[in-house]
Parts: C-alpha cells; sequence; structure tokens
C-alpha cells in the first residue's frame, strides 16, 4: 500500500523573516520542498526586511520625501497592490504607511516607550495609505513625504506562506502544515486523511493554551492579537497593532482576531484590519468577502465565529474564563 510511503515527513525550523519557520512536510520529496521553500524566504527577506539597509523597502523607506522612485520586483508589487485593497476595504484600518509610528512606540525593541501626544499627532501626519506614489508603469514607488515609512509586518508573511505553499503544490506534495511565526498554512487533510487539528490560543494565557480547536484543510490561519508583542507600563498594556486614526496601540473590542481563508496574504491583512475595526465593523466586513470566516475573542471574553466555521470548531477553554 502507499501508506508507508506517505508518512516520509520532515520537519524543519528555520529563522527567517525576524520569526521562527516551522515546516513539517509529507511525501517522498519532502526535503526538497523545505529546502526550495527555506530559499525563497531568503529571497524575500533580502528584498523586504527594513533590517538589512540595502533592501528594497529600506531604500524606499530612507528616500523618502526625494523625488528619486526605486524599481520594485514582482514581490513587492503584489504585497502593495493588496494592502492598497485592504487599506480601502478596511477604510484606513490596516494601513502599510505606519512604519514611523511603529518606529515610535518601538514595542519590539528593548526600550519601548509612550510618546507624548504632539510627537504622535506629529508622526501621524506621515501616516496616509492614500499618499504613496506608484510609479505610472507600476514598477516604481516611491514616499512623497520625508519620514514618511512602510511596513511590511502585517502582511509580508502572509504573503510568504502563500508562496511557500505555491511551491508544495508545486512539488506535489499532498499533505503539509508550515507555521511562519503564527500564520499557519496546512495543505490538504493529514496523512492519514483526517483534517488538520489547530488550536486557538488562549489569549489571555501561556503559549499552547487553547480556548478551542479548529478542524481544517487547505486554508490558512492568521491571528493578530494584543498579547503577542506588548510592554506594560503603569498596568496598561502596549501592544505592537497601531490604531491609524490615533497613533496608538488599538483599543477596540477585541483581543485576537483570527482570519481562516485560502490567501494567507488576504487572512494576514485581515487579520490585522480586524483587530483594529472591532467585532461589529468586522463582521460587517466579512459579510461581504466570500470564502472568509473568523474566530474573534472580545474584551469580555466571549467567542464569536463566523457561522461556516461553526461546524468545525471545538470550544475547549480548560481556564473556563471564556463563554461561546
Ligand atoms: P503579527 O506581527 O503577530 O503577525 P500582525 O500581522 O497583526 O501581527 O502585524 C502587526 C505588525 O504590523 C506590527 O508589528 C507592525 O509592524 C505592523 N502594523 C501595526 N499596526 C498596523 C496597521 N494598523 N496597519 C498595518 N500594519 C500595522
Ligand atoms: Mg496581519
Ligand atoms: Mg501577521
Amino acid at each position: 500500500s502507499q501508506s508507508n510511503a506517505s508518512n516520509d515527513y520532515i520537519e524543519k525550523e528555520s529563522f527567517q523573516m525576524g520569526t521562527v519557520i516551522s515546516q513539517r512536510i509529507y511525501g517522498s520529496n519532502a526535503e526538497d520542498c523545505a529546502n526550495k521553500v527555506i530559499q525563497r524566504l531568503n529571497n524575500l527577506e533580502e528584498n523586504m526586511s527594513v533590517n538589512i539597509k540595502t533592501s528594497t523597502v529600506s531604500r524606499i523607506n530612507s528616500h523618502s520625501g526625494q523625488s528619486q522612485a526605486f524599481r520594485i520586483n514582482n514581490d513587492i508589487y503584489n504585497i502593495l497592490t493588496a494592502a492598497d485593497k485592504f487599506s480601502k476595504l478596511s477604510n484606513g484600518a490596516f494601513d502599510i504607511t505606519i512604519g514611523p509610528l511603529v518606529k515610535e512606540w518601538g514595542v519590539f525593541t528593548d526600550h519601548p516607550h509612550v510618546p507624548s501626544p504632539s510627537r504622535i499627532s506629529e508622526l501621524l501626519k506621515l501616516v496616509n495609505y492614500k499618499s504613496i506614489d506608484f510609479g505610472q508603469d507600476q514598477m516604481t514607488f516611491r514616499l512623497p513625504m520625508k519620514g514618511q515609512m512602510i511596513d511590511f509586518g502585517a502582511i509580508a508573511k502572509g504573503y510568504a506562506a502563500d508562496e511557500a505553499v505555491k511551491i508544495c503544490r508545486r512539488e506535489g506534495i499532498k499533505s503539509a502544515y508550515i507555521n511562519l511565526g503564527g500564520n499557519v498554512y496546512v495543505v490538504g487533510n493529514k496523512p492519514d486523511n483526517t483534517p488538520w487539528r489547530i488550536g486557538i490560543q488562549n489569549p489571555r494565557a501561556v503559549d499552547g493554551k487553547y480556548i478551542g480547536i479548529l478542524s481544517v484543510s487547505d486554508k490558512t490561519i492568521v491571528t493578530s492579537g494584543d498579547y503577542e508583542r506588548f510592554f506594560m507600563k503603569d498596568g496598561i498594556r502596549y501592544h505592537h497593532i497601531i490604531d491609524p486614526r490615533t497613533g496608538c496601540p488599538s483599543n477596540s473590542d477585541l483581543i485576537s482576531s483570527t482570519i481562516v481563508t485560502d490567501s494567507s496574504i488576504n487572512a494576514d491583512a485581515l487579520s490585522t484590519a480586524t483587530f483594529v475595526m472591532g467585532l461589529r465593523k468586522s463582521e460587517e466586513l466579512l459579510k461581504k468577502l466570500d470564502g472568509v470566516d473568523a474566530i474573534f475573542v472580545t474584551k469580555d471574553k466571549k467567542v464569536y465565529l463566523t457561522e461556516n466555521l461553526k461546524k468545525d470548531f471545538d470550544f475547549q477553554d480548560e481556564s473556563g474564563e471564556f463563554t461561546y
């Protein structure tokens, strides 16, 4: 039978795009496939990292306000186009030009701080996705205002996950689990032909404690939450997702937003956008989109699911704090 062959698998971890990438790929060519994914992610990182001075994104940012436009490759073009689409759909809750505020708050650094209101309003003048400037050929790009910075933090991992899955499909992989720092994609079913079971993190417990388990195949599962990266000051939690209207960590009624769909770039953008928009507006937005489902967790510890997902969700809350 084929069962032995299909139980061949490889598990690989790498550190790329500022995060841990895990791959579990089944099939006789699994190792080859995993290596191709790692190469592709390296190539994306070289172009997009803000930590690499020569990356296209770094050069775009460091030349903001100057007349020089930069040639962008297909990857950056694809990301910028998707970012623009989700900025419009979310009415600006998602905004790729949020960079100056992300940098100022410094949630990722070892010296995060609460900026003064005047500093925040000064930097907010630079945040406007409508201001960005594609060249006429659409393949060049510049930021018109000095100090502007684009930030791919809310969307690049999603794009990369889609690229990884494209490689898996091209290699004929029938079963795989790929996790790019929390951006999960499952290819096919598990090798035993049952759906993958993905834990949905309890936003108020240590890593690996869940509020439920989702059974899925051929889907991406992407979560944005206030618990992933934050600092505490005077009893207040300051996290890494900024509301472009206030310039401060978003303060909607949500503490986590998980999107389940086919496209990981869409899921990544939408998880961030809906987290900022809050429950009601997010539910309205998702009604307008086909094939996009969600799990929302509110501050008052209620769990909301879109209709489609309910049959695949197993509410399991050890903590007893959440209601569903
Ligand atoms: P994670 O970092 O856990 O993947 P997200 O996908 O929600 O979570 O991305 C958050 C990151 O996106 C932030 O660290 C920051 O770099 C950037 N960001 C913060 N606020 C916004 C926003 N309103 N729109 C777009 N990007 C944002
Ligand atoms: Mg995101
Ligand atoms: Mg993300």
